[in-house]
């Protein structure tokens, strides 16, 4: 038995930042210090901490080191594993010297883990370690004590909303494919996360992966399905690895395949990887991806819990949804709704983005304010600049700015002031940002990734970067602010899927709380056309 753990991040940012050999150069110094009996150096996701180079967390201690180097790991085993002296030089520096458990520190404090509960905690490559954290039991459970149907209801019961970005319940939506007739089902995790900014499903998955697989086996059973795919993007070569791997070891633990347990129900899954199409993250155009076909949206209705991959009912949850639903099996709906707001039960994750001192992923309470977020969690933004606004839940999400700060969030209050959650990202902008090039940015975003089906998105975001190029290039007019708002209402109103739908979203965001910056834009620009022109 290890009397101290070392816990080091191992994501691709840290892995780029020397994470596997100053893991090795531990491994390598706690053996020559004789500690080999007393101390396990463990691997484990990301920990939430991001722009802070390698960090490692020493346990029980609860003492976390960012920006670890190669030549610091001797100093760390001889004075901290060793004479139990903190190097204090190295210690993150947000946790107070006086606060040891994490949940005194203002970063981890404000913050409920459900979803991330063992990201950071356990070595995600091992099953031995996730069943350790009551892993699987709660599949073990339905198998073992429900029926579908009861972890149906639970599911229902709990109030759960998917985190996809639509916010529709899950158990209404498993609901409908449960009392579909048909000799196939199949369950599908969203991982074909793509907005910029937004990397929460890849920690998820690169942090627990079996938690997301136990919540595909449980939609499985509560839909009579047999069959589950992760479709993951393709760049995310770790998290398509460790599930890879994930699924290897369920199905020699006997929790994947032909009768589980005696049960009589069987559950496969296998990975599918995109190509990077960010059209493919809605539902219909990952199932045509996932056909063989090009990844477009289909017409809906049908809708997937009808008609879905190859005509049968199809399940499509998100990483976050499924990571979530064997807590809410163990611990039950009660405990759920206990958590988050009336209208929003549970938490949500994020990945804190932009002008902000602690970047990094984190898992908040709804019914949290953005104050709460920006000033606690995140420690503020950078250089005593002002707040200027939060962009929450991705490329396609809503503009908040100072005057709801002290909003709580969830969706009954972000719809009353055209915004939502969206997918999960938070992007804090200071006041030194132009928001009319911050539009730019995002118009060029989405029309690069329109798939071009229809015509209003297909020629709309095109001519909306135009538009917002032609003002911040020194040439628009007051009149293009007026063409870009017609243009972005007519988009949401008629194009043919949530991408075209939702891509004004930020522009007509900017524009009611920021106008006056749009129009101070037109006139510095008329300001400079030559009188003879
Ligand atoms: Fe494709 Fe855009 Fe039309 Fe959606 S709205 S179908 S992404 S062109």
């Amino acid at each position: 038995m290890h009397r101290i753990h070392v816990i080091i991040a191992m994501d691709p940012h840290t892995i780029a930042q020397g994470a596997r050999s100053i893991k090795d150069a531990l491994v390598k110094n706690i053996d020559l210090a004789g500690l080999n009996q007393d101390v396990r150096v463990v691997e484990t996701g990301s920990l939430g901490i991001y722009n802070k180079g390698v960090v490692l967390v020493v346990f029980p201690d609860g003492i976390y080191y960012t920006g670890v180097k190669l030549e610091d790991v001797s100093e760390i085993v001889s004075e901290h594993l060793v004479k139990g002296r903190v190097v204090t030089r190295l210690r993150y520096s947000e946790i107070p010297e006086e606060s040891r458990a994490e949940e005194k520190a203002p970063r981890f404090g404000k913050q409920v883990r459900v979803v991330l509960k063992n990201a950071g905690m356990i070595d995600p490559e091992s099953i031995e370690e996730y069943i350790a954290q009551d892993g699987y039991e709660a599949f073990g459970k339905a198998l073992t004590e429900l029926t579908p149907k009861d972890v149906l209801k639970i599911v229902t019961d709990s109030g759960m909303l998917g985190r996809g970005g639509a916010f529709f319940p899950t158990g209404m939506k498993w609901g409908f494919a449960a009392r579909e007739k048909s000799d196939e089902k199949y369950i599908i995790c969203n991982a074909d996360e793509g907005e910029p900014g937004t990397f929460k499903d890849r920690l998820i998955l690169e942090g627990d992966p079996h938690a997301v697989l136990e919540g595909m086996c449980l939609a499985g059973y509560a839909i009579g399905a047999h069959m589950g795919y992760v479709y993951i993007r393709g760049e995310y070569h770790m998290s398509i690895a460790r599930v890879r791997r994930a699924i290897e070891q369920a199905k020699k633990q006997g929790l994947l395949g032909k009768n589980i347990f005696g049960s009589g129900f069987d559950f496969d899954i296998q990975v599918r990887e995109g190509a990077g199409a960010y059209i493919c993250g809605e539902e219909t155009a990952l199932i045509e991806s996932i056909e063989g076909k090009r990844g477009e949206p289909r017409d809906k209705p049908p809708f997937p819990p009808s008609v879905g991959l190859w005509g049968k009912p199809t399940i499509v949850n998100n990483v976050e949804t499924l990571a979530t639903v064997p807590q809410i099996l163990l611990k039950g709906g009660d405990w759920y709704k206990s958590l988050g707001t009336e209208s929003t039960p549970g938490t949500k994750v994020f990945t804190l983005v932009g002008n902000i001192n602690n970047p990094g992923l984190i898992e908040v309470p709804l019914g949290i304010t953005l104050r709460e977020i920006i000033y606690d969690i995140g420690q503020g933004i950078p250089n005593g600049r002002g707040f200027k606004l939060a962009q929450l839940g991705g490329t396609t999400g809503g503009i908040l700015t100072s005057e709801h700060l002290d909003l709580p969030l969830d969706i009954i209050n972000l719809r009353s002031v055209e915004a939502g959650l969206g997918s999960g990202a938070m992007l804090v902008v200071d006041d030194t940002h132009n928001v009319v090039e911050l539009v730019q940015n995002f118009a060029e975003f989405f029309n690069h990734e329109s798939c071009g089906k229809c015509t209003l998105c297909r020629e709309g975001t095109g001519r909306l970067v135009e538009l917002l190029h032609k003002l911040t290039s020194g040439c628009g007019s007051e009149k293009d602010i007026d063409l870009i708002e017609r243009l972005a209402g007519h988009m949401m109103k008629s194009a043919f899927c949530g991408l075209g739908q939702a891509a004004p979203v930020p522009i007509l965001g900017c524009l009611r709380y920021f106008r006056d910056d749009f129009i101070a834009m037109a006139q510095q620009n008329q300001q400079r056309v030559p009188v003879s022109a």
